[in-house]
């Protein structure tokens, strides 16, 4: 047999998308994968539809059609004053994905440091590992997973050359605070390092919580590198729109790599998400209130089922201990478990961490889901309940 490349034998496949694979075998709700159940807007679908028709079905220009990166400036200044120049200075991708691989081939030698935030995004492992660079993390503390200057300065070095910064955070719920994150930018001007952030969920945030882009705080401009998409705040999951801003020397890089990769986010879409940015403000408000509701409802079951857990901050999902729920030792038993016997799939917590001593006693929910989806994972665990 002839044997694959020696950097596959680091990583392991998605632990995320395997528990879909397990829900659609033991036809469970999958709460586990980040997919809404729900359908898309109507106007971004005819959008692509209207695209196809027109013709718009070849490659584009590989750094994406000129009215997205227009309409990715426009959304970035009017949201949050944060400036790109559409020209020089954006790239679309194949969604944030796609993004995060460029920004590690693009940045990092072999041998370079990376600053992971833990409990993290499972594409970050295996994106530092294609750059053959070093991971070292910065663990958020449950309950609240507030970041720790004292854990994050003894993590910067001479070595480190970037930092990924996922917020609003999963799979935490967490939306980082102004202060945490001036704590992050000073680290990154002192030592020189590049931030690479994962701003996918800047649309869904709670309460009083706003999302804040790094590339805003003093000085940042031109060492951040602001990754995003529209997979989450339009539901197309599977139509694999993102984007890569930077100042105009890495944006260069980028677009190389991007070129060689992937040659162009596809087409028909591109057209679509035009259409999803200039959606009014009216449509983001109403999704924030569908969000918020959902969130109270998966609250309200976890909390009734003895599961413990905090009020998410932002993004859809969230970390629950199941430890008063069930006697499980080990978040992959209770995991394969909840698939099997309840038909409700979701993610083993320390398949978020560096280490399966993190995590254990957790799993993490998401609730992107539909009405009637709550009432069956509500309807599942109370008959699971009363049987047993
Ligand atoms: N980043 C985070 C933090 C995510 O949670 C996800 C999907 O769940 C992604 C990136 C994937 O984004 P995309 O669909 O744009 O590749």
């Amino acid at each position: 047999m002839y044997p694959s490349a020696k950097r596959l034998q680091e990583f392991h496949p998605s632990v995320i998308r395997e528990m879909t694979r397990l829900a659609i075998k033991h036809k469970a709700i999958n709460m586990a994968q980040g997919l809404p159940d729900f359908p898309s807007p109507p106007e971004l679908i005819r959008a692509a539809s209207v695209a196809m028709e027109e013709g718009h079905n070849q490659y584009t220009n590989t750094w994406g059609i000129p009215e997205l990166r227009q309409a990715i400036s426009n959304n970035l200044q009017n949201l949050y004053d944060l400036y790109y120049d559409p020209e020089e200075q954006i790239t679309v991708t194949c969604g944030v994905t796609e993004g995060i691989v460029l920004a590690m081939l693009s940045l990092v030698n072999p041998g370079d440091e990376v600053i992971v935030i833990e409990p993290f995004h499972d594409n970050y492992l295996p994106a530092i590992n294609f750059a053959q660079a070093k991971p070292v993390f910065v663990r958020l503390e449950p309950p609240f997973f507030q970041l720790d200057p004292e854990r994050l300065r003894a993590a910067f070095s001479h070595k480190t050359k970037a930092i990924i910064v996922n917020t609003p955070h999963n799979p935490t719920g967490r939306v980082f605070t102004r202060e945490e994150l001036n704590s992050i930018a000073s680290l990154c001007r002192e030592f020189n390092v590049v931030a690479v952030t994962d701003e996918i969920y800047d649309r869904i945030t709670f309460d009083e919580h706003q999302h804040i882009p790094l590339a805003t705080l003093d000085g940042m401009f031109e060492q951040t590198l602001t990754i995003s998409g529209l997979s989450k705040t339009f539901s197309i999951t599977g139509w694999r729109i993102g984007y890569v801003c930077a100042p105009t020397n890495l944006s260069a890089a980028i677009r190389t790599l991007h070129d060689f990769t992937t040659i162009c986010a596809p087409a028909p879409f591109q057209y679509a998400a035009v259409a999803g940015l200039k959606l009014p403000e009216s449509f983001f408000e109403t999704q924030k209130q569908a969000y918020t509701t959902r969130r109270d409802r998966i609250l309200k079951i976890l909390e009734e089922y003895q599961f413990i857990v905090q009020p998410p901050q932002g993004a859809y999902y969230i970390m629950s201990d199941f430890s008063q729920y069930s006697a499980h030792a080990d978040d992959y038993e209770f995991a394969k478990y909840l698939v099997e016997e309840v038909g409700i799939a979701v993610v083993p917590g320390s398949s978020f961490y560096s280490t399966p001593e993190l995590g254990r006693n957790t799993v993490r929910w998401s609730f992107a889901k539909k009405t009637e989806t709550f009432d069956a994972v509500e309807q599942r665990l109370h008959l699971k309940k009363h049987k047993s």
